[in-house]
């Protein structure tokens, strides 16, 4: 704790020595090791760990909670090795320089740029939807597999790392979560193992969410903890894939930040650019929104209130709210496929 509150107040350290040194070799020598698995073994574990608690518990239970000296010291270590391995196998992650400053560009946006840019991702994505959907009016046709979807998210890696080899990325290991309904019923799309270094997914989703969520994880895996920049990561990947299929996923999810932007600026203008999107991508989005709304229970809004603390307490004072920052390296960057 003592370190993190030093490293806190010092990101450039945490740049140098921590993300661009020590975290590369144990996310490679984690991803080696345990991508050989097929199976997620970062599930298996917090299985256990949740059995293991309520073992603990039901122990503490029968003894009515008696000599506190005892089992508050070993619980008091048992957790501070956890939290010991999330900081020093990822964690620490959350307290590097903020994308925006290593990239070198603004943190904010006028709205003008904001709607150039947006207008050039519907024309984009309007181009690609042309070509890959039968008609204007339906949604595009995925001709493969999840597997596949994680094979060429992380080809996408390899296509720009020539470009960006900070972005080199290395014995794969992204996996379906075992844990797919939990994660559905929770309103997640994936998450990565910060202990285990797998990225999982959750494959129940439809595939069209498919490679940014695979691409986002992936971003998450080399070092980008904060949910925007693994967002950009995502983009930046899938925009620039060779396979078409990929690209049309990418754009539209990026447009689908920036047009909520506009609409939060100007409602208007934000109408007015909705209609020029192709029926059919409106309906990739609807498809969407209506499978959360079939997954929807009253236990949903608590996991987000707690992951959203979650990220507080991890350097994300926005907690949901950052996820919006995207937008802002999106335009300042002028981001094109
Ligand atoms: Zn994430």
């Amino acid at each position: 704790m003592l370190v993190i509150f030093i490293l806190k107040r010092n990101p450039a350290w945490v740049e140098e020595f921590y993300s661009n040194g020590i975290y590369i070799y144990i996310s490679n020598i984690l991803r080696k090791f345990l991508g050989y698995f097929p199976f997620s073994i970062g599930d298996v574990f917090y299985a256990l760990l949740v059995f293991f608690f309520i073992v603990w518990l039901r122990k503490r239970i029968i003894s009515r909670f008696k000599n506190p000296q005892k089992w508050v010291i070993a619980a008091f270590a048992k957790v501070s090795i956890l939290f010991f391995l999330f900081h020093i196998n990822w964690g620490l992650n959350y307290y590097r320089l903020p994308l925006h400053q290593s990239l070198e560009i603004e943190a904010d946006y006028d709205t003008e740029s904001l709607v150039k840019y947006t207008t050039y991702l519907i024309q984009k994505s309007n181009e690609l939807h042309h070509r890959l959907a039968k008609s204007d009016s339906v949604t595009v046709n995925f001709p493969f597999d999840k597997k596949e979807v994680f094979r060429l998210s992380v080809e996408g890696y390899h296509h720009i790392q020539q470009q960006y080899p900070e972005l080199t990325y290395n014995n794969a290991s992204v996996k379906p979560s075992l844990f797919r309904y939990f994660l559905t019923i929770m309103g997640f799309n994936g998450y990565l193992n910060p202990i285990t270094n797998e990225a999982q997914i959750n494959t129940k989703i439809p595939l069209f969410k498919l490679p940014t969520t695979t691409s986002h994880e992936i971003g998450h895996q080399l070092g980008f903890a904060k949910e925007n920049e693994a967002n950009y990561m995502a983009c930046l990947v899938t925009m620039s894939h060779p396979n078409e299929y990929m690209k049309y996923a990418g754009y539209t999810f990026a447009l689908s930040y920036c047009l909520g932007e506009v609409s939060k600026r100007d409602v208007c203008l934000s109408e007015n650019l909705y209609a020029s999107i192709n029926p059919g991508i409106i309906k990739e989005y609807q498809q969407i929104h209506q499978f959360w709304l079939e997954h929807e229970n009253p236990l949903e809004p608590f996991f987000k209130l707690f992951y959203g603390q979650y990220l507080k307490v991890n350097n994300q004072p926005q907690g949901m709210q950052s996820y919006n920052y995207v937008v802002a390296l999106l335009v300042n960057k002028n981001l094109k496929g």
